[in-house]
């Protein structure tokens, strides 16, 4: 299965892509890890990366997708990934519809959007800041969020494949819709890892 995970900075997306990654035995693909990798190397696109991940702006799409396609075709990834925090553009969207129809897969399967408000979301952020990261760029990587990120809720439900999920619960409370909205999106279909979400309750727990 390919699974999306859509929400706002704070929304709890690298935590939920983990825990439903680990379910359903795949990889958890995190852009935004795949990209600090490249940040911390001191060559020409490891700075020109950095420059743009700490004033909270996105990377440009074709780097972007390239980090991720690369990603994709490792084989490990061949019965499904958890994207988390890609994609995060329109055109992203499309182009990784693009990528897996060239590889002859289906496409997004889910795409789950956490839902959580500015204020919910600026607070969570506001109490567990890194050093790098001042309110300024806080507020600005949710406003990138709202403005280029968000557009693809409504790309997902056009095409039929949207969860929402409400993020402002606890965490376990997110983890369990989760798995619930993805075993229902599997049901009757042959989906890679989609059994593995049967017992997601003790799977779930056990991690971590
Ligand atoms: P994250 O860890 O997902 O919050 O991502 C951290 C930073 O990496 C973001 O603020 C962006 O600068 C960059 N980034 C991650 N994913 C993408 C993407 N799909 N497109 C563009 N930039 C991204």
């Amino acid at each position: 299965m390919i699974i999306v995970l859509i929400g706002p900075p704070g929304a709890g997306k690298g935590t939920q892509a983990s825990r439903l990654a680990y379910t359903l035995n795949v990889p958890h693909v995190a852009s935004g890890d795949l990209l600090r990798a490249v940040s911390v190397q001191d060559t020409p696109l490891g700075q020109q990366v950095k420059s743009y991940m700490v004033a909270g702006q996105l990377v440009p799409d074709d780097l972007a997708l390239r980090i991720v396609e690369e990603r994709l075709a490792q084989p490990d990834a061949a019965n499904g990934v958890v994207l988390d925090g890609f994609p995060r553009t329109l055109q992203q969207a499309h182009r990784l519809d693009d990528v897996l129809a060239g590889d002859g897969r289906r496409g997004v399967d889910v795409a789950i959007y956490i839902e959580a408000a500015r204020e919910v979301v600026l607070e969570r952020m506001r109490a567990r800041r890194r050093d790098d990261e001042t309110p300024e760029v806080q507020v600005k990587r949710y406003d990138v969020y709202e403005h280029d990120t968000l557009p693809l809720v409504a790309y997902y439900r056009e095409r039929g494949t949207l969860a929402s999920i409400n993020g402002e619960q606890p965490i376990d409370a997110v983890t369990r819709d989760i798995a619930a909205t993805v075993r229902a999106h599997s049901v009757g279909g042959n989906s890679a890892g989609a059994d593995a979400l049967k017992p997601a309750a003790t799977a779930i727990q056990a991690h971590e």
